[in-house]
């Protein structure tokens, strides 16, 4: 099975096995895992940041995060198109009484600078919530996977520091985008005051994510973390193959770009298909069916039939990501069955 549905279906490698089986293991709730120390505190370090705490999922990791940030019935500014909107059940809303304000995002990722000022709402005035924080999200998932500089960072710094707020990043894929441009995950995110980060996707981890911020933020993070059932005893088990991540699967996020780029121009050459290639950036590729007597559901039954996935975003729009488990040889076999399935009749 070639599964490009998403990063997330990465399975840990033998080398990631054999480092978890032999992981140091205790309470984590008391604070006595050594292997969840170790990556909470490997992790910080990466990322300049005061603290770092471990999290079963980056949806858990950015709830707690928009928890630890705001009061019930304050405001968060956030874009159109990002996870924390769309993907994820409306978490901040159900359990933290918090209201969003979506602004657009452009295909870029980004939100404009003016846009976020316009919405901060005025202090003092009672029909207003109050705005709280700034979620922003790098690579931007839905946004082609786009990779946002620092300097726009900055500038929403500015606008936050004038107005008082916090920024928080969802960092899933952080690390893609610290490869894509260049630089250092600390440089890319010394603007904002929180980040999430996924292990279980491009890093190839089984299960985790972080939150990193200041001491005082994580503190109030593992309460709430608790409250929300999320205190895990030898989570040493999983948190280990986070450390092993760390240590040898970020610089082959390299590959899944390479890959996606590869595979993106070869689709763009079958008729039927059609694909922006200026819009991969990273690890996710966006095709969208043309064919005139394929629907999108037959294309789909189609290619699992083939032992190809691949991920159905509705009206012909489609998703494909590479990872650790899509090897540069299994292009050729994608395209040889898309061009197949595509093909005039
Ligand atoms: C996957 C993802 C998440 C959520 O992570 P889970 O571990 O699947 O809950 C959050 N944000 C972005 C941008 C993601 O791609």
């Amino acid at each position: 099975m070639i599964d490009l549905r998403s990063d997330t279906v990465t399975l840990p490698t033998n080398e990631m096995k054999k480092f978890i089986i032999n992981s140091p293991l205790g309470d984590d709730v008391y604070g006595e895992d050594p292997s969840v120390n170790l990556l909470q505190k490997k992790i910080a370090k990466i990322f300049n940041k005061e603290a770092a705490l471990f999290v079963p999922s980056g949806t858990m990791a950015n709830l707690i995060s928009v928890l630890t940030h705001c009061s019930r019935g304050d405001e968060v500014i956030l874009g159109d198109k990002s996870h924390i909107f769309y993907y994820e059940a409306g978490g901040i809303s159900a359990f933290g009484g918090i209201h969003s304000h979506q602004l657009k995002n452009d295909d870029d990722g980004t939100i404009k600078i003016n846009d976020i000022e316009n919405s901060i709402r005025d202090v003092g005035n009672d029909h207003f919530p109050q705005t709280k924080l700034i979620c922003l999200e790098n690579t931007h998932n839905a946004c082609y996977g786009s990779a946002i500089d620092s300097d726009y960072f900055s500038d929403v710094k500015e606008v936050a520091n004038k107005n008082n707020l916090s920024i928080h990043l969802d960092g899933a894929r952080i690390f893609n985008a610290a490869i894509k441009l260049n630089k250092s995950v600390d440089e890319l995110t010394k603007d904002c005051d929180t980040i999430s980060c996924c292990l279980s996707k491009g890093l190839s981890a089984p299960v985790g994510s972080v939150i990193l911020g200041s001491k005082n933020f994580i503190l109030k993070a593992k309460h709430i973390r608790k409250a929300l059932g999320g205190g895990m005893r030898q989570a040493g088990l999983i948190a280990s193959a986070g450390i092993f991540s760390l240590d040898n699967m970020i610089n082959r996020l390299e590959d899944d770009h390479k890959n996606a780029t590869i595979l993106a121009k070869q689709l763009s050459d079958i008729k039927n298909i059609k694909i922006n290639i200026n819009q991969v950036h990273t690890n996710i590729i966006f095709i969208y069916n043309r064919h005139q007597n394929i629907s999108d559901t037959k294309l789909l039954s189609k290619l699992e039939k083939e032992n190809i996935k691949i991920d159905y975003k509705g009206n012909s729009k489609f998703r494909l990501v590479t990872h650790s488990g899509f090897k540069k040889s299994d292009i050729e076999s994608v395209v040889k069955v898309f061009k197949e399935i595509l093909k005039d009749k």
